[in-house]
């Protein structure tokens, strides 16, 4: 059994959220690079520069990307190995998104639903664990933006509707949802499990890299049909018009009841934020 102290996590995740919130990912950069070649919207290319651009700044001088740093999502893949020493686990890493949030002068998101009082340092964060093989632990860090979460959906769809169904809710959802999740986005797609865990399929989806394709021949071609079939809708660069409405779309799945077809669609924009560090 390895002993891990929650104090070396707080910092982990303390860290994890500053740096989430001002360097994008260069798999998001080369994102960039590979939508300007394939813009043709003069305006939707000059924000294609500007988004790279801004990510220089940000990363440069240690400033975030945008100024909602989101709601701190979190996942734990704890190994079952480990044993936790010095404290909770869940208040290590609320305590590491206070201290970020506070150190790295990220805008404070999270308030009380009816009230709408912020609580005032960015908590409670989301906390996904899964208890893992081995002797270690990986924290993710992935600030998540108002705008785009609130154009995400999740449906129950009927088996007959099939993958039909889901290419016609996906891009619907999409083309309803028009500027304000901030395009070029990314498609988070979670197929199957129960209500929830589809949701959060479709969140977890939006872990991977840009760059990788999908290990499922049969998602990847349905994840580039509906790219293809989302980049038709014109909406473009921000909504302002032009053929990159998204840069990827990302599918998760995994076996639903044989009377369900949930679906869910987590939409995240342009500030596609997410680091890890493992311990
Ligand atoms: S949706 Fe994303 S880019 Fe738009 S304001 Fe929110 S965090 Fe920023």
């Amino acid at each position: 059994m390895r002993e891990i102290d929650v104090n070396l996590i707080t910092e982990k995740v303390k860290d994890l959220c500053i740096e989430a919130n001002s360097v994008l990912g260069d798999d998001v950069l080369q994102a960039f690079d590979q939508a300007m070649k394939q813009e043709e919207s003069p305006m939707g290319l000059e924000i294609l520069k500007e988004l790279k651009e801004n990510a220089r700044i940000a990363k440069e001088e240690k400033v975030p990307i945008c100024q909602d740093t989101g709601f701190a999502v979190i996942f734990v893949e704890l190994g079952q190995e480990v044993h936790l020493v010095g404290g909770d686990l869940s208040e290590s890493i609320h305590e590491g998104v206070r201290r970020g949030y506070q150190d790295g002068y990220l805008r404070k998101s999270i308030c009380h639903p009816f009230t709408r009082a912020n609580t005032g340092d960015n908590t409670p964060a989301i906390i996904h664990t899964e208890v893992v093989p081995g002797e270690k632990v990986k924290i993710t860090v992935a600030p998540k933006g108002g705008g785009s979460e609130n154009m995400s959906r999740v449906v129950m769809l009927t088996p007959s509707d099939g993958i039909a169904g889901i290419k016609r809710f996906v891009v619907q959802r999409v083309k309803e949802s028009g500027s304000n999740p901030c395009p070029p986005t990314i498609v988070g797609i979670g197929i199957g499990g129960t209500f929830e865990q589809a949701a959060l399929l479709a969140k977890k989806s939006l872990l991977r890299p840009l760059d990788h394709k999908n290990p499922d021949p049969e998602l990847a071609k349905l994840e580039s049909e509906i790219l293809t079939d989302i980049n038709k809708l014109g909406i473009g660069p921000q909504g302002l018009g032009g053929r990159i409405t998204s840069l990827a779309v990302h599918i998760m799945m995994m076996p639903c009841h044989i009377a369900s077809f949930p679906l869910a669609v987590n939409i995240q924009c342009h500030a596609q934020r997410h680091k890890e560090a493992v311990i």
